[in-house]
């Protein structure tokens, strides 16, 4: 039994602040905190955080976590390319949207991490997840290639 679950998430009682905080915080922790703070751009740490954050949500479906993925207001994500073997998503309005370019960066390891554990909780079969392009890297959308094996 984990201490806390995905559900227990929703659970807000502020009266005053509510249940939102700002795109800028959001940012800190992923980019200033883990990104810039943490050895190797926080590789291993971003995997392993977005995959135990996916796995806690209860999904049924690919259309179920990409409704979720935009009610998180992660980003508006997009299939472009759907076979058997491997999904194409393009992330419009990705978080990261609007930051600095800074090339050879690609920024938004956890977000993918989360569709994987997300993911994994019904798919069978392996799962990987490549993030191909980023705002940050100066390209003209976030976008994840999966693959389902
Ligand atoms: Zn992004």
């Amino acid at each position: 039994m984990s201490l806390f679950s995905f559900e227990d998430m929703k659970s807000i009682k502020r009266e005053t602040l509510g249940n939102l905080v700002p795109l800028e915080l959001f940012r800190s922790v992923r980019l200033i905190g883990m990104y810039q703070g943490l050895p190797m751009k926080g590789k291993n740490t971003t995997l392993t955080v977005g995959r135990e954050i996916g796995k806690s949500m209860s999904i049924s479906s690919i259309d179920d976590l990409l409704q979720i993925f935009e009610d998180l207001k992660i980003g508006i994500p997009k299939i472009v390319r759907q076979t058997k073997e491997e999904m194409h998503l393009v992330i419009e309005d990705c978080f990261c949207e609007g930051l600095p370019v800074a090339e050879g960066n690609m920024v938004c390891d956890l977000e993918g991490a989360i569709l994987e554990g997300a993911l994994s909780t019904i798919y069978e079969g392996k799962i990987s997840i490549r993030e191909i392009k980023c705002n940050v890297n100066g390209d003209e959308n976030c976008e994840y290639m999966i693959k389902f094996s």
